[in-house]
């Protein structure tokens, strides 16, 4: 990967004669430092200022891709005319409509299930629970004493295991948490393969160039529909790292300086 304010003219050069540009990103630690508690992560008063400015200009579409569920993303973002794409895109508000995976829908009353015998089983261990976010559950011990560690992940693997073997759910995992998704064929990437085409459709002319900045696993498959469409992906963390990103910046405060320089 290359730093991104190393190589900026090259990129501010590609930026400068795009017709367009449709500018997605991931939220948490990515445009917020990561917190012990998710409900915690607010946005920068800095970045919702810029990406307002940003959704305003003609030159522009925005786009928020997380995790969180829907309703919970659009709260923490509050901005309007820019797209929202929660559970990994599983549900994506933008362009004047709406999309929401149909199998994702129907398990809902499923994972529910599976919400109450995680949490019951993970009850006794100080810092892990479950977050049901509808479509997708996410499992958080990022404030579970190390030694303990080990109990979430067999406590987690005793229920799961089991499930995700026979293929009635998918699992993932990022940055001191477990999800557990749908077994659909959908995810970060699937959401912005469909959202570069949907800008394409809306627009009627001249291609967009995306650009997509994320900062964990889940955002791998995001870089890589980004390479496929031959736009600017950007990883948020140290340099060193493993990632299909080309470029790199090192947090979400020079996130913000980049927002800027757009
Ligand atoms: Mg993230």
């Amino acid at each position: 990967m290359q730093y991104l304010f190393d190589v900026w003219d090259k990129v501010a050069h590609r930026l400068k004669s795009a017709d367009h540009i449709l500018l997605l990103s991931d939220y948490d630690g990515t445009l917020t430092p990561i917190v012990d508690k998710p409900e915690l992560a607010a946005l920068p008063q800095e970045i919702r200022k810029l990406l307002r400015k940003l959704a305003k200009n003609r030159r522009y579409t925005v786009g928020i891709i997380s995790g969180r569920a829907l309703a919970d993303l659009k709260s923490k973002v509050d901005l309007e005319g820019i797209i929202y794409a929660g559970n990994h895109g599983l549900e994506i508000e933008g362009f004047g409509s709406s999309f929401l995976e149909p199998i994702a829908e129907e398990m809902r009353p499923f994972l529910q299930m599976l919400n109450q015998a995680l949490s019951a089983t993970l009850r006794g261990i100080k810092g892990a629970f479950v977050e049901n976010k509808g479509l997708t559950l996410s499992v958080h011990y990022r404030t579970v004493d190390g030694t303990e560690e080990r109990k979430v992940e067999d406590a987690f693997s005793r229920i799961t295991d089991p499930l995700h073997v026979t293929g009635k759910i998918k699992i993932t995992r990022g940055k001191k948490v477990y999800e557990i998704r749908p077994p659909v064929d959908w995810d970060k990437g699937k959401a912005i393969a469909w959202l570069v085409a949907k800008c394409k459709e809306t627009r009627g002319k001249g291609e967009a160039l995306p650009i997509y900045l994320g900062d964990d696993l889940t955002d791998e498959d995001g870089f890589k529909a980004i390479e496929r469409n031959n736009g600017v992906s950007i990883f948020v963390g140290e340099g060193n790292y493993q990632s299909l990103a080309r470029y790199f910046l090192k947090s979400p405060e020079e996130v913000a300086q980049f927002l800027k320089m757009l």
